[in-house]
């Protein structure tokens, strides 16, 4: 419709204006747009006549299409309200170029404001705050002066009329608002300026039925006047006339000049109802009331409260502080598990190092530099050194810098540092850490690596003991074992005493025969000639003497008391001599004896005089137990290798031993016999296994017994190849 209505008055004109350059002007059109079009056309002629060459049109334009009109460019011109134009002036860069001028009775003006009334009767309503609980009319809510105005005045003395007073309601025309008012129903109306006296013009009103709330007596507008009609806000510029953006400076300052030029009682104006065209005002005060009520353009623009984020925000801020208590809980709860933790940690550090300080042996960890880490107490007085001087120093260096005999131990070599090196726990039973004021210490330990999560050596603890006491001990225990064993061969040597004076009876009275025949050659006158006789007789005597010595030498080292150090031992002279030293016993005895020697029998690294002790007791035993044999009485006595091991069985066929007597035989002062002091079989199982080897024995009642001993050729601690 609109497009039509302007076509039509482009149609009036166009055969006149044929190369007229065509120029539009958007004009609001509030009452329709025919009243539009015969308001303003006037105007537009006018200036159509001033500006030779262009051909001037009125486009009517709804409250929603002036926004697209002007953002588009299809207005050259645009007439309307001041909030519009300043949106447009803000969304657009609209600019006006004149103020429309209003006249009253012949005089022009170029203001406009709101009023507020009441019928004249209610003198309760005076001011503006007055007006709480009032019911209020307005024209429009999108109208400058019917409302607008009035809301900000009430927002200036702090009222906010949507929630403070009665009601608002709308009467669509300021007619209406007057004449609800004027019926009594609503309290209060507001209408712009004019439109009062204009009703009472008319005769329809009288404004002595009404009462002015809030009136401003005296409002200046200009050098000696002010302004004629009653009002009740502040006033503000009438309608502008504005160019737009890509209208050009030249003929808007035409079009300016024009306007400012019209006559005020030119058709056009008498035409557009109103008094000519003046300078465009200063239209700021509506950008301030728009901006006060938050309307457009200024509809974001409220100043923000406390309250206002609260509102708007309240979800997030809730959140917020629900984690933030959250986070309050949680720190709370982590620090006091932070403090419940140090508190274990500190307990399960004293219970470490009470562990570590009540253990008697030396502990300390070590890192894989080789640097203590830690130290126990029994460390700080097994080395001397204290804790503080061990922690963090190479503990190599400290204290295992040097072997027992004095030469350098370089740590590469050390077993702690292999440990950490291989992963491999390890033990080392006899080495040397060395005190603080330079002694050493014997010393057994072990080295065991410290792990990580990964299975990955970070270092190693090392447990020591000092080992002199047992060492001590050990000794004292080989020694006591020797002077046992000596007692036992004393006691043996007893035993065997008439047989060994027999045995050295024969070689004696040899000797002495054999003497004697020499003297008796000798004497006789033949004697010189019996010399190849006397020489075979003396060369008797010297083996009779050589026999009887070896029984003696025998029979003196067998009761020497200090037992010779370890040697090497050929196991087959050792049997041989033994045996020819218990021959007699054995002849006396009746015994046969079977010898069975492996041919190259190894030697041994052994005490000799001991394990022919172990030997001489086993044969004697053999020789009681078959001293009441009716039949043949055997000793066997065999010896080879087997494997590593050198092993000797002696057995005989005699009466055996109990089941009961051989659960307890290796024990002290066990036996059978009436003289016996049952010492033998103990002390030689001690000796057999102070050589690392074992005595075993197999015996069955009436039928024999076989014991037998097995040394082996090498064994641990020993010193010499
Ligand atoms: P003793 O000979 O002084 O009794 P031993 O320790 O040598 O002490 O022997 C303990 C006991 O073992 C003997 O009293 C004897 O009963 C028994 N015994 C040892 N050897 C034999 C053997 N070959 N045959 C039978 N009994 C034996």
């Amino acid at each position: 419709m609109r497009r039509l209505l302007a076509l039509l008055v482009f149609a009036t004109f166009s055969p006149l204006l044929c190369a007229e350059e065509p120029v539009t002007i958007g004009v609001l059109s509030h009452r329709g747009d025919e009243a539009t079009v015969a308001h303003w056309s006037k105007t537009a002629e006018y200036l159509g006549e001033q500006l030779p060459g262009f051909h001037f049109t009125i486009v009517p334009l709804d409250f929603d299409e002036v926004d697209p009109a002007v953002g588009s460019g299809s207005v050259d011109f645009i007439l309307v309200n001041p909030a519009i134009y300043v949106n447009l002036e803000v969304r657009h860069r609209v600019s006006r170029i004149a103020t429309m001028k209003n006249s009253w009775k012949g005089r022009p003006y170029n203001l406009f404001g709101g009023v507020l009334f009441a019928r004249a009767e209610r003198y309760d309503l005076n001011q503006l705050t007055d007006l709480r609980g009032a019911t209020m009319m307005a024209v429009d809510e999108t109208s400058l002066g019917g409302f607008m105005m009035a809301l900000r005045e009430l927002k200036i003395v702090g009222i906010n009329a949507y929630r403070e007073l009665g009601k608002i309601s709308f009467g669509g025309t300021h007619d209406n608002v007057v004449m609800a008012v004027r019926e009594g129903r609503v309290d209060v109306g507001t209408v712009r300026t004019d439109i009062l006296e204009r009703m009472q013009d008319e005769g329809r009103i009288k404004l002595s039925e009404f009462r002015i709330i809030n009136a401003h007596e005296h409002t200046t507008i200009g050098e000696h006047e002010n302004f004629p009609l009653v009002h009740s806000t502040t006033l503000y510029p009438e309608w502008p006339f504005s160019k737009v953006r890509h209208t050009p400076n030249s003929l808007a300052t035409s079009v300016s000049v024009a306007l400012a030029r019209m006559p005020q009682d030119h058709p056009a104006a008498v035409a557009g109802n109103y008094a000519g065209w003046t300078i465009p005002l200063d239209y700021q005060p509506v950008h301030d009331l728009l901006r006060e009520l938050q309307l457009p353009p200024y509809q974001h623009q409220e100043r923000f409260t406390l309250i206002d984020v609260v509102v708007r925000y309240w979800g997030w801020i809730f959140g917020g502080v629900v984690l933030l208590l959250f986070m309050v809980v949680m720190t709370s709860w982590v620090l006091r598990l932070n403090r419940a933790l140090k508190a274990a940690k500190t307990q399960l550090e004293l219970q470490h190092a009470l562990i570590l300080d009540s253990v008697a042996d030396g502990i300390y960890g070590v890192d894989t530099e080789g640097n203590a880490t830690f130290v126990n107490q029994a460390m700080e007085s097994l080395t001397g050194w204290r804790a503080d001087e061990l922690i963090g120093r190479n503990q190599h260096l400290l204290l295992h810098h040097t072997h027992a005999d004095g030469s350098h131990f370089p740590s590469g070599e050390c077993p702690v540092y292999h440990t950490f090196r291989d992963n491999q726990a390890r033990y080392v039973d006899d080495d040397v850490f060395w005190h603080k004021d330079g002694h050493s210490i014997p010393v057994e330990y072990s080295s065991t690596p410290i792990r990580n999560a990964r299975g990955e050596a970070t270092g190693a603890v090392v447990v020591f003991r000092n080992i002199s006491e047992r060492r001590r001990a050990a000794e004292e225990s080989r020694q006591h074992q020797n002077e046992m064993a000596h007692v036992a061969r004393l006691s043996t040597m007893g035993e065997m005493a008439s047989g060994i004076a027999h045995e050295l009876n024969q070689p004696l009275s040899a000797i002495s025969n054999y003497t004697r025949g020499c003297i008796r050659m000798l004497q006789s006158a033949e004697g010189i000639t019996q010399v190849g006789q006397m020489v075979a007789a003396m060369e008797q005597v010297a083996g009779q003497a050589e026999r009887a010595g070896e029984i003696i030498r025998q029979l003196r080292r067998f009761v020497r008391k200090e037992a010779p150090e370890s040697d090497w031992v050929d196991i087959e002279e050792l049997l041989r001599s033994l045996l020819k030293f218990v021959q007699p016993e054995l002849r006396k005895a009746r015994v046969k004896l079977d010898l069975k020697l492996e041919s190259s029998l190894p030697t041994l690294w052994a005490h000799g005089i001991q394990l022919e002790q172990v030997l001489l007791n086993l044969i004697r035993n053999a020789i009681d137990a078959m001293q009441d044999n009716e039949g043949e009485r055997l000793l066997r006595v065999h010896a080879c290798q087997e494997g590593s091991a050198v092993v000797i069985e002696v057995s005989d066929n005699g009466h055996g031993i109990s089941r009961e007597v051989q659960d307890k035989l290796f024990t002290p002062f066990v036996t059978t016999k009436k003289q016996g002091m049952g010492l033998g079989l103990s002390i030689s199982k001690g000796i057999i296994e102070s050589h690392g080897g074992e005595m075993g024995l197999h015996s069955k009642s009436g039928v024999g017994t076989t014991f037998t001993i097995t040394i082996p050729l090498r064994r641990e601690g020993m010193t010499h190849e």
